[in-house]
């Protein structure tokens, strides 16, 4: 889906006017995409009517293609469909989290707790779930993993008590994530439940938990927790499997929020805060979307001056230096894998990607940092011709960069791979890339 997309956006590339039907072919792969990601069928008519006004009326700037200025108003009104993040100062506060059985709710609050710890601040996780046997013990162990403050009452069976007690008992924590139980569906006894916890606890946020498989009923749920306690974000679990998670948006339309955090696996550390561009790169299945539209605004910005970006496409033309791996570097910084980077580059599809070397793609943030360092300690001439670099100026550069030689031999290492593999890309005709795509 995500390759058809781009198919069309590439049918577009070198067109100087933009026709009605140009517009409607791309908004109809981004409605197939987006339903296909559960995404409510009103969201996606607004969004569609939205970028099809707007790419028929509006110009594109000096300097910008109609092609790039249709695909920076898709990204625009995406984001504004997907919203942005909720806001979580980091200072002392208490979290509510609600949700139906399963939705991921006690492993949400051990990853939050884990990532509010990141960030410097001493979390408690309060479990009041008495309804489920074996809560208590997952809660448990979940906190001590994630080693984290922890309060329960296995043998207390009102909620509300262990609710208040762990206020008490959690005082010398900065956040306080209070997880609740849950049913298989709203019930009154479930409403009436979550909103005596919540008038005892008076929690600062309260976040409902979506299971990215929940699909259309996210919105009726979302609109019952909503008028009961009140959600200010949403927190989307499972998002590891297939399901892309577009019924929370619903959730987040009728509620009036935004989405906190994205969960994406079962251990406490796979978690990470919502940002709109992944997302929405996400639900379209497409290498990043922001990224591509960026030259739009530096076309904006730098009115004539000549331009020292580095593009994707470039790679495929002359020679690969150690300044277009650092560009290119900083650039992933913003982007992802660099098979992501590759995805984007118009006739290299998935397939091609999965005969190259793992360890090609294999730069880790920490060694994109150190190689940062150590590229700051090579000369213009080393960084435009890396062969120079021997034995002694290994050394050198380790010297001066404080690193190992051992990585300074690394980024020399990734450097030729990369040379390599795009002067297999620079050296395939049509005919070969067809045949490749085939095998
Ligand atoms: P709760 O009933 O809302 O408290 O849900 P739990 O936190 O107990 O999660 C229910 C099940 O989903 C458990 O087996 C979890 O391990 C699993 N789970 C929760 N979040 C994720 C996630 O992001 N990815 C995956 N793969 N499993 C998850
Ligand atoms: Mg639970």
């Amino acid at each position: 889906l995500g390759s058809s997309l781009r198919g069309t956006l590439d049918d577009l590339r070198g067109k100087s006017r933009l026709s009605e039907e140009d517009i409607e072919d791309i908004v109809k792969e981004i409605q197939r995409s987006l339903l296909q990601a559960d995404v409510d069928v009103s969201l996606v008519q607004e969004l569609s009517d939205n970028i099809e006004t707007r790419a028929l009326d509006e110009e594109p700037p000096a300097g910008t293609t109609p092609r790039d200025w249709v695909l920076r108003i898709v990204y625009e009104e995406l984001v504004e469909m997907v919203g942005e993040s909720t806001d979580l100062p980091l200072e002392e506060q208490t979290i509510m989290l609600a949700g139906l059985y399963g939705s991921g709710k006690t492993t949400t609050a051990a990853k939050m707790a884990w990532w509010f710890s990141t960030k410097g601040l001493r979390p408690a996780i309060i479990q009041t779930d008495t309804d489920r046997p074996g809560a208590y013990d997952q809660s448990k162990e979940m906190a001590d993993r994630a080693e984290v403050d922890f309060y329960g009452d296995p043998d207390e069976d009102d909620p509300v008590t262990i609710a208040r007690e762990g206020l008490e008992a959690t005082k010398d924590a900065d956040v306080r994530i209070v997880d609740t139980a849950g049913r298989d569906g709203l019930n009154q006894e479930l409403i009436d439940q979550i909103e005596r916890i919540e008038q005892a606890v008076n929690p600062d946020r309260n976040l409902l938990v979506l299971d990215a498989a929940m699909g259309q009923s996210a919105k009726s749920q979302a609109a019952d927790f909503e008028a009961s306690i009140g959600i200010d974000g949403v927190v989307i679990t499972k998002l590891d499997g297939t399901a892309k998670g577009g019924g929370a948006l619903a959730a987040v339309n009728e509620t009036d929020s935004t989405i906190a955090f994205l969960g994406s696996g079962e251990t406490v550390k796979d978690i990470e805060r919502f940002e709109p561009s992944g997302f929405i790169s996400r639900l379209l299945g497409m290498g990043d979307l922001k990224q591509l539209t960026e030259r739009v605004e530096r076309a904006m910005e730098e009115t004539g001056e000549e331009e020292e970006d580095w593009d994707p496409e470039d790679m495929m033309e002359g020679a690969f230096t150690l300044k277009d791996m650092r560009k290119q570097m900083q650039t992933m910084n913003n982007m992802g894998p660099l098979d992501q980077v590759m995805d984007m580059i118009p006739g290299l599809g998935g397939g091609l990607m999965d005969q190259l070397p793992d360890d090609a793609m294999d730069v880790t943030q920490e060694r994109m940092q150190d190689f940062d360092v150590i590229m700051d300690s090579m000369t213009e001439a080393e960084m435009e011709n890396p062969r120079v670099v021997g034995q002694s100026r290994t050394e050198r550069i380790a010297r001066g960069s404080g690193k190992p030689e051992e990585r300074v031999r690394e980024l020399l290492d990734q450097h030729r791979q990369m040379e390599q593999m795009l002067k297999q890309f620079q050296g395939m005709g049509d005919g070969d890339m067809e045949r490749m795509m085939k095998q």
